[in-house]
């Protein structure tokens, strides 16, 4: 289907991206995006993917806003306080853009309900703050082959990586050992916006098939120092969920 002349105008200043045009916004409007946590990172992801014209995001958060959500989960604001997170986001989202489709899930992904989460989604954004869910997370898009956008923030730091299921490491290959839990970690909204400007970044261009995705790339960003730092990963032929063996068997 044609893009409505609200549409074109609405979105005419990305159709123009050298290699986007009408085509690449018609992928982003057939795409279906899952935002998984909608704190300092699935705020703004989740944003920015809707005023890009993704056309289903689902939005899952299983929490409620609390007034020390808002220095960086920037959907909600103080009136909000109290109410959940999933269907504040859906409410801003969808005043925000009536052209797509925007569903609230008011959960704790689990291993018993991730895939009804996440379905046959064509991506997932990280937005969370344990790396045991991003386990399972990333386990289930590996195992449909779903893409996984990884970010995590910390301070004025973060990280980002894309990970493509068989064509680079998946997170088990990266974090051979999970990483330990951090309950309030400290962050700047200004970090975690950044990073998850770069995750949406990475989304868009999967879908349009534009650049080239930061798969077996771990970036760092130092934002004390404002370093840019890329590191080269490997996927680990003995990976538990990605691994050579584990294909075989
Ligand atoms: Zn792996």
């Amino acid at each position: 289907m044609d893009l409505s002349k609200l549409e074109l105008e609405r979105y005419n200043r990305q159709i123009m991206i050298s290699g986007w045009g009408l085509e690449g916004q018609k992928k982003l409007r057939a795409s279906k995006v899952v935002v998984a946590g909608l704190g300092g990172l699935g705020c703004p992801a989740s944003l920015y993917l809707v005023a890009a014209g993704v056309g289903r995001v689902i939005v899952v958060d299983k929490g409620r806003y609390e007034l020390s959500n808002l220095n960086r989960q920037i959907l909600c604001w103080k009136s909000d306080l109290g109410r959940f997170k999933a269907e504040i986001v859906k409410e801003k989202l969808e005043a925000l853009n009536p052209h797509v489709t925007v569903e609230a899930k008011v959960a704790e992904i689990t291993k018993n309900n991730v895939s009804d989460i996440i379905g046959d989604a064509d991506i997932v954004i990280d937005g969370m703050d344990n790396w045991k869910t991003r386990f399972i997370i990333n386990d289930y898009c590996v195992i449909h082959e779903i893409p996984f956008i990884h970010a995590g923030v910390s301070a004025l730091s973060g990280q980002i990586t894309t990970i493509i299921p068989k064509k680079g490491p998946c997170l088990r290959c990266i974090f051979p050992r999970v990483p330990c839990e951090t309950e309030r970690v400290p962050i700047l909204g200004a970090t975690s916006s950044l990073l998850a400007a770069l995750q949406v970044m990475e989304a868009i261009k999967l879908i349009t098939g534009l650049g080239k995705p930061l798969v077996g790339k771990l970036l760092f960003i130092n934002g004390e120092d404002m370093t840019f730092e890329t590191l080269r990963i490997e996927r680990d032929s003995n990976c538990p969920i990605c691994g050579d063996r584990h294909n075989e068997t």
